[in-house]
Parts: structure tokens; C-alpha cells; sequence
């Protein structure tokens, strides 16, 4: 059967993610072919003896630039029909919730592109890339961290990668409200007691305290996702 989603990425730096790509719960999706994750070495479609993948930019500044060439020969080689490339950048649209879930909902094959030094010729980003993702207001050496965050977001949404997927509708951002506080055993611990409805067994107060302490925190920390309109649900 094939794999529910496929993923293509595209860095100079493919050990920066192997670690991450064979643990946790992206490792056990990719074991049971749920997930089919590949990363290329951008230096495997250059053509020149020094696999150069950079090369100055026009009208001089600080910084290299990637080339447009290996860049188009990659993403042509890799290209599917139904495939939407995907370049992380610092400019790009801020990543969400909303957009990991739309994602691995819609999508069955992504090719995400990581930029280094001042990033990629920008003919590569106006003739093949249809979404541009930043995943916060810093700036990375380079992207393949950037498409690790992306690939971690967009996957916990695909069907039985976690193994709990009730866990999805009690994360932050959903319903626009971050999580509520947790607790586990033991109900005392240095003299630290559990709060006591959560040991009540009453399931609407605790949902009800649930629900309260989240929008107590969302108040505080992020206002600004109780005006949202549309529920990232
Ligand atoms: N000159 C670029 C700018 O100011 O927008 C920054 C280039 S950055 C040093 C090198 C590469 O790292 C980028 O092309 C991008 O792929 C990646 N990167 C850095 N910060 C990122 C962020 N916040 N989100 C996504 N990708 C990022």
C-alpha cells in the first residue's frame, strides 16, 4: 500500500535531519509505511566537478546565493502530479496548526526545499514553488531545520502516526486556545498537591476546570488567538 503521505526534501545537509527522521513517532511512521520521508543532497544534481551549488548574487551584497540550476533539475526529478513544493524561508507565510493540518489532510506528496547562505535565486521561487513557510521571526544558517518542524507538524496529522489521536484536539491551537495545565501520579509530590477536581472523577468539572484553565492562559499569553475568526479546530 502506499504510504498515506510522501515527502521529498531538498538540503545540502541531509545528516541534519537523519537522527530525527529515525526516532519517536516520525521513525515508527516511516517504519510501518505510513510515511515515505526521503532527503536528497542538493550537490547530487550539480553537473561540475566541484558539485558548486552557490554562486554570488547580481548587483553585489553580503553572502552567497543557491544557484538556480541544481535547484530546477532536483525539483523536476522529483516533481509528481500531484506534489505541491514547499521553500522555507524567514519570508514566507508564519507555519500554524491550521496549515500542518490543511496539509496532511489534502496533500499526498510534499517537496520541501531548504535555502542556505542568503537563501535561492528567486526564478526558482516564482516558476516552482507554491508555498513559501516561515517557521518564526529568526533566521536559521539554513533550512533543514526549518522543513524538520514542518515535516514534525504536518505529520502528527496524518492518521495513526500518534498513537493517541485524541491528543490532537487537546493540543494549544486547537479550538484557539493553548492547553490546559497537567498533571500525572504522584497526587502528592513535596508537598505539591494535584489540583482536587482532576482526582474527583467527575468528568464535566473537570472538562469545565479544563476549559477555564485554558482560556485563563490563552488570555494571558495569547490574546490574540481569542479574536481569530475562523476555529483551528
Ligand atoms: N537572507 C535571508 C532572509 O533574510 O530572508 C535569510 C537566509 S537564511 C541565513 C538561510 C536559509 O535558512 C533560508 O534560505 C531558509 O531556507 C532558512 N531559514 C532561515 N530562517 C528560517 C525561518 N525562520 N523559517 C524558515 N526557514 C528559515
Amino acid at each position: 500500500m502506499p504510504a498515506a503521505l510522501k515527502i521529498d526534501l531538498i538540503t545540502l545537509f541531509p545528516g541534519m535531519v537523519s537522527g530525527f527522521l529515525a526516532e519517536s513517532m516520525i521513525g515508527r511512521g516511516i517504519e510501518r509505511g505510513i510515511l515515505d520521508i526521503k532527503v536528497h543532497n542538493l550537490r547530487d544534481w550539480t553537473n561540475d566537478k566541484h558539485h558548486i551549488t552557490d554562486d554570488r548574487p547580481f548587483g553585489g551584497g553580503a553572502g552567497m546565493l543557491l544557484k538556480p540550476e541544481p535547484l530546477f533539475e532536483a525539483i523536476e526529478y522529483l516533481h509528481t502530479p500531484e506534489c505541491s513544493v514547499i521553500f522555507l524561508t524567514p519570508d514566507g507565510e508564519p507555519l500554524n496548526r491550521s496549515f500542518s493540518r490543511q496539509l496532511a489532510a489534502k496533500k499526498r506528496h510534499l517537496i520541501l526545499i531548504s535555502g542556505h547562505y542568503e537563501g535561492i535565486d528567486q526564478r526558482v521561487r516564482d516558476n516552482l514553488v507554491d508555498y513559501e513557510v516561515s517557521i518564526g521571526d529568526y533566521v536559521l544558517t539554513n533550512g533543514t531545520l526549518a522543513a524538520a518542524v514542518l515535516i514534525d507538524s504536518v505529520c502528527r496529522h496524518v492518521p495513526e502516526v500518534l498513537g493517541e489521536e485524541k491528543s490532537l484536539t487537546q493540543d494549544s491551537f486547537a479550538d484557539n486556545l493553548l492547553s490546559f495545565p497537567q498533571y500525572t501520579r504522584p497526587a502528592e509530590y513535596r508537598g505539591m498537591c494535584v489540583p482536587e477536581v482532576l482526582l474527583s472523577g467527575h468528568h464535566e468539572e473537570i472538562e469545565q476546570w479544563r476549559k477555564e484553565r485554558s482560556l485563563e492562559k490563552t488570555r494571558i499569553r495569547r490574546p490574540d488567538l481569542l479574536n481569530k475568526k475562523e476555529p483551528q479546530s
